[in-house]
């Protein structure tokens, strides 16, 4: 079965092909960038080859999916009607999505519903699907949701202490995100430690650009740290993460900083680049390791913040299985890794420095042997979630769409 995985941008389009047949086997992956500009470019690798280039000219979505099928029919897919499924990555689906959903008109109504959730990435994903659906109208074309893996989280731990009625008319309440990479990895782990997932707890932290934290029991999500926003949570590259909601006034009342400004400082110039300078955090070591108080202080901050959150998902949970790290900071940072776990043997929670140096790809423990609590370092795979969950979607041929009646604000419970 040949599953095409795209992930639509508002000017790119990142793409790969599996056959799911074949152990899950990525036959061509790739990048088209800067859609609409002079440079666009487009990056591929076929199956595991080196990088290739290809030049481009490409001033819409339309122009970038008519060179990947171009690629796709001269190199591994002659034939484009052997394409079982195109799975889309949906960043937001409000309320109504708690599964990956077939797409019809009542899904695309949904997703753009939830556009004043996700204003930047749902317009850019529904064009993704909207010039595919155009193209290849006969392929089954299945949504996945971002949000999805967290419309588990109970009424307690999505809602925030404001006025109801923001809630029910307004959607503001804790969405989550990440859902793709937290499920993919809370099923690895499962595997890696031969349990069930069904009776396995688990504490997940996704630590890339972007940076989240899941407290997920019996393989359900029951709290995580990024709310209505991707803002919310832990200290990332460019976000601020927890912060008091009452600097923004203090910002707007005496620096006079209009809304917009508040937005971008939050969003892009704060995390650690605001504190240091730098938000790679490869980067961010190096600056440190010359002596850089700033880069040591955002490093103190970053490991801080999150064994507060571990903290607290383990209260949350009351039994913990595993401690997973995953993303490109947890899958590489051993320093990381063992600064935010000092000081957690109370909770049976602890880091073997010899495994933690050098973990084994893509699953592996990184506790001492007998410890309570595993801590294991997993490779996530976004890409081929989306693609495993296409996959199984198709297999249901079902949609979970909600109630049609309901705006994906509004406090309806989501149909199955
Ligand atoms: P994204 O959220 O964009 O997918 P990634 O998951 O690829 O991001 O993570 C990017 C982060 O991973 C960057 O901060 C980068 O510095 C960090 N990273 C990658 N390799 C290492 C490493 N060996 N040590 C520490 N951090 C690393």
């Amino acid at each position: 079965m040949k599953i095409l995985i795209l992930n639509a941008g508002s000017s790119s389009l990142k793409y790969s092909l599996f056959d799911m047949a074949a152990g899950h086997t990525v036959l061509l992956s790739g990048l088209i960038e800067r859609i609409g500009e002079a440079d666009a470019g487009h990056r591929y690798r076929i199956g595991a080859s080196d990088p290739l280039q290809q030049p481009l000219s490409c001033d819409h979505h339309r122009d970038a999916l008519q060179a990947l099928f171009a690629l796709l029919t001269e190199t591994v897919l002659p034939d484009l009607s052997e394409l079982a499924a195109v799975g889309h990555r949906v960043v937001h689906g409000g309320e109504f999505f708690r599964e990956p959903a077939l797409i019809e008109r009542q899904v695309i109504a949904h997703i753009e519903a939830a556009i004043p959730l996700a204003p930047l990435h749902n317009p850019a994903n529904l064009l993704g699907i909207e010039e595919t659906l155009r193209l290849l109208p006969t392929v089954p074309q299945i949504a996945v949701f971002d949000t999805a893996f967290h419309q588990t989280l109970p009424d307690y731990a999505f809602r925030y202490p404001l006025p109801g009625r923001l809630y029910t008319e307004h959607g503001v309440r804790r969405y989550g995100f990440h859902g793709t990479s937290h499920a993919y990895v809370a099923k690895q782990a499962a595997k890696h430690l031969g349990k069930p997932l069904a009776e396995t707890n688990l504490i997940t932290l996704h630590l890339g650009n972007g940076a989240s934290v899941a407290a997920i029991a019996g393989g359900v999500s029951i709290d995580t740290s990024m709310g209505m926003t991707p803002l919310e949570g832990l200290m990332m590259g460019s976000r601020c993460g927890d912060i008091d909601p009452a600097i923004a006034f203090y910002l707007a009342r005496t620096l006079g900083m209009e809304l917009d400004a508040i937005d971008k400082l939050y969003n892009k110039a704060s995390g650690c680049l605001g504190v240091c300078g730098e938000n790679d955090m490869r980067a961010i070591h190096a600056k440190a390791e010359q002596g850089d108080d700033s880069a040591r202080l955002a490093l103190a901050m970053y490991a801080y913040r999150i064994k507060k959150y571990i903290g607290a998902y383990y209260a949350v949970l009351g039994r913990l299985d595993a401690l997973v790290f995953t993303g490109g900071i947890g899958e590489n940072d051993a320093w990381l890794r063992q600064t935010c776990c000092v000081g957690l043997t109370a909770l049976g929670i602890a880091v073997d420095p010899a495994q933690n140096a050098a973990p084994a790809k893509p699953a592996a423990t990184i506790s001492p042997p007998g410890a309570e609590v595993a801590v294991t370092v997993i490779a996530t795979n976004e890409e081929l979630e989306i693609a495993t969950q296409t996959a199984e979607c198709l297999t249901r041929g079902a949609s979970t769409a909600g109630d049609a009646a309901k705006s994906p604000c509004s406090a309806a419970p989501i149909t199955e």
